[in-house]
């Protein structure tokens, strides 16, 4: 992903007022084949706008980007969907909203083998139920016979089972109970091994991004403030605002408990027209802080922030 911009145009041009909405605003960054990158951040920081704009859903302003798999270069912003589809997949948020319910479970997962002309239907179905933990006897069932869990489990079985090289996961376990979660996730990081998948995890539950991501993004309105393995980033956050959603969370982990130091953020969110784009809530911003933007940059191997301290 090199340089991505999504601008909207909101307001009434008949009142000669319009505003720029920058949902993302130059993103840049890199997932490695059979890699989970956890994308974290909070409502209107640009997540779900990232994912869609990665697996071709959706048309960036500015800004590029490429899938290769099998030796090819894919360009997603001019590529058709029908093209970008061979290779990538989505897991939604809502597992009742994202399936019809009265299709039978069989159905569901038989439909997208059937659309490519794929061979061995039955074999492929299998192992996907397998993979997922659902039992085969649910084959004839409905959709709407299932549990929330269960349908969740169908829609990360009918992701992969086209073999997807790249799924965006957006918010998968948002809408489960906590027992769950976990259960989900690991559904999540079996694909990633056995079939070399890479995955986008959208989160903003920053606890599940570091379960199974082994890298992390951080967005803030549009712009990623944080990037780099996630057990550096949870361990040792280096932008203000990482450091405030670390903070958030109770520590169960004892290792994490005596740190970070504790940060207090404002609440309001407001994007500055120029400088650092968090410099209104942080409290530790310093005048260069409102006239120029830091750029990400390494300040540790792999480790990238956008911030003036560094
Ligand atoms: Fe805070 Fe300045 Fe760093 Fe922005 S650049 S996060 S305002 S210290």
């Amino acid at each position: 992903v090199k340089n991505l911009k999504v601008h909207f145009s909101k307001g009434n041009p008949l009142f000669g007022k319009k505003y720029i909405t920058k949902a993302l605003d130059g993103v840049t960054l890199t997932i490695r084949k059979r890699e989970i990158m956890g994308v974290v951040g909070e409502s209107g920081s640009g997540k779900t706008t990232l994912g869609r704009v990665t697996i071709g859903l959706q048309k960036p302003t500015e800004g590029e980007v490429y899938i290769k798999a099998d030796n090819e270069e894919i360009n997603v912003v001019k590529a058709k969907l029908k093209v970008i589809s061979k290779y990538v997949q989505m897991i939604y948020q809502d597992p009742y909203s994202s399936i019809d319910p009265i299709m039978r479970v069989y159905d569901v997962l038989a439909m997208p083998l059937k659309y490519r002309k794929e061979r061995d239907i039955e074999k492929k179905i299998e192992e996907a139920m397998n993979l997922v933990e659902l039992p085969l006897e649910l084959l004839e069932n409905r959709v709407y016979q299932l549990s929330g869990g269960q349908r969740q489990r169908l829609s990360i079985a009918r992701a992969i089972i086209v073999d997807p090289k790249y799924v965006v996961a957006d918010e998968p376990t948002t809408m489960l109970d906590a027992s769950l979660k976990g259960e989900i996730l690991k559904i999540i990081k079996d694909a990633r091994e056995r079939k070399g998948i890479s995955f986008m995890l959208i989160t903003h539950e920053l606890p599940i991004a570091k379960i199974i991501s082994d890298r992390l993004t951080v967005l803030y309105l549009g712009k990623v403030v944080e990037m780099g393995r996630s057990s550096d980033v949870i361990r040792k956050p280096l932008h203000p605002y990482t450091q405030s959603l670390i903070e958030a969370y109770p520590k169960i982990d004892p290792s994490l408990r005596d740190k970070p130091k504790e940060i207090k953020i404002k609440v309001d969110i407001i994007r500055p027209e120029k400088g650092c784009v968090f410099y209104p809530r942080c409290p530790f911003a310093m005048p260069k802080c409102k006239e120029e933007e830091p750029q990400l940059k390494e300040v540790e191997q792999e480790h990238y922030v956008a911030c003036w301290l560094y």
